[in-house]
């Protein structure tokens, strides 16, 4: 049986469609890039903002062709929208054969399986156990390990052999309250894996094949679990990864500014595998639109903890977030948030539109910017940024960088950089590059043999 995945959306949506195919691979079904030749499509959907929601249910109508080709074909549609939508996308789309909203993603496999046996008599895997994490704002211990598909005696099939680079959920759901955010409501409370899971799992892919993971949550820093009386936070979990024999790099996404602790840097500075990048979302650099964004730092707090930041861990390269066009932002607050990027000197942001969501404190406000007014903002925040990564990416030409090859002319530095070259190496492997020159996106190098 064959499968095709759409994966829309952030990190965690993409974790979440790997893991589920990873699983299903273990029970027979084979991946395909081509629809045409499914027998199941797999998708997984964002609902972040208005136009990816857009975009999700635009493809679902697509699909209705690919299934009127053969009734007994399977379409699954999980994620945000399928949290948000529910009901209503069976009832709108009745060639869906299965909606799965986000808060059940990590049953996701389950569910999934169970149906597709239904379907086509391919035997389900064994109960993942009950969800085992413990909500991360309580002191309630977690459950014991499930021993259920993160398990590291799981078989080692071909569904485990990975590619260089993994994702890890450490965490699901978000405690925040940011106004314009629709994820608190859609996926739900903060609940934290227990560190055996997730030590578990990074064990059992880097038996695969993976060298870099990527730890995942929407305040990945407000990780916490409390086990037999101990407590392990985000920190702790930096040094108890870095520990497993042949991880060779450790990232993590999304940490919130507002809880970057010293512990946390002292951990990425000593930490052998934790890579000197840090994503962190700014979204605004006027204290009025943060304290209506309700992010719980002003634009101070926030440069105070890069210094922090940046004198912990020296040569740490940053990323951030910024929303253009909240409710009511004027030109000169607007401004604020461009003068912010200039002082922070992120090596990339990832600029949005805002978006009015259903049901966050934000779309009550009226969205008072005209949409030419936040394209153009948009487009402005994006030439500072365009002009930024240029900076730093030229900073880089004539150094020697460790580079993982994520396919023969392809990889990444430590810091995040992205780098090609020519003379193709096998791909997981960590070689030297010496830069050559930088393009608007990417470092040039050549292989440094010294
Ligand atoms: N948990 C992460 C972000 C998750 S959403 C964090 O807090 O950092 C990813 C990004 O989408 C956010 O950082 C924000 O910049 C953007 N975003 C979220 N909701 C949005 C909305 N309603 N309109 C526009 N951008 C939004
Ligand atoms: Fe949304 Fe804020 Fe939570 Fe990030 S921290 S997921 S922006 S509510």
């Amino acid at each position: 049986m064959r499968i095709h995945a759409i994966t829309l959306g952030c990190q965690m949506s993409a974790a979440d469609g790997a893991e589920t195919l990873a699983a299903l691979s273990r029970l027979g079904w084979q991946r395909t890039e081509s629809r045409d030749d499914a027998d199941a499509i797999l998708m997984t959907t964002c609902a972040v903002r208005r136009h990816a929601e857009h975009r999700a249910i635009s493809l679902i109508g697509s699909l209705r062709e690919w299934k009127a080709h053969d009734p007994r074909r399977f379409l699954a549609v999980t994620g945000c929208v399928a949290q948000r939508l529910g009901r209503r996308l069976t009832q709108r789309f009745p060639h869906v054969d299965l909606v799965v909203g986000a808060r059940s993603a990590a049953r996701y496999p389950e569910l999934l399986a169970a149906e597709l046996e239904k379907r086509f008599g391919v035997a389900a895997p064994p109960l993942p156990g009950k969800e085992n994490a413990c909500p991360s704002r309580t002191a309630r211990p977690c459950a014991p390990p499930s021993g259920g598909n993160h398990d590291a005696s799981s078989p080692n099939g071909d569904a485990t052999r990975y590619r260089a680079s993994a994702f890890v959920t450490i965490m699901r759901g978000c405690d925040c309250a940011c106004s314009y955010c629709v994820v608190p409501a859609v996926r739900g409370p903060e609940i934290c894996r227990p560190p055996e899971e997730i030590l578990a799992e990074v064990r059992e892919k880097v038996a695969g094949g993976v060298r870099e993971v990527t730890l995942l949550g929407q305040r990945v820093n407000a990780y916490a679990c409390v086990r037999n009386g101990r407590r392990t936070d985000f920190a702790d979990l930096l040094r108890l990864v870095d520990g497993i024999a042949g991880l060779r790099r450790l990232r993590f996404m999304s940490p919130h500014p507002g809880l970057c602790c010293e512990r946390t840097a002292a951990a990425v500075r000593e930490c052998r595998t934790v890579c000197p990048w840090v994503h962190l979302p700014v979204q605004s650099g006027c204290d009025r639109l943060l304290g209506v964004m309700r992010r719980g730092y002003t634009r101070a707090e926030f440069l105070r903890t890069v210094a922090r930041l940046r004198r912990a861990v020296p040569g740490v390269v940053l990323s951030t977030d910024i929303i253009v066009g909240f409710p009511s932002e004027t030109e000169e607050e607007f401004a604020q948030s461009l003068a912010l990027l200039e002082e922070l000197r992120p090596a990339t942001a990832f600029c949005f539109k805002y978006s009015a969501r259903e049901g966050t404190p934000a779309a009550a406000l009226p969205d008072d910017v005209p949409p030419r007014v936040k394209e153009e903002r948009l487009a402005a925040t994006n030439a500072v940024v365009d002009r930024l990564t240029v900076a730093a990416l030229r900073s880089q030409v004539g150094s020697v960088v460790e580079v993982l090859a994520e396919s023969p002319t392809f990889g990444r530095t430590r810091t995040g950089f992205k780098v090609r070259w020519e003379r193709p190496v096998a791909p997981g492997s960590l070689v030297q590059l010496r830069i050559g020159s930088a393009t608007r996106r990417n470092l040039l190098g050549d292989i440094h043999e010294p």
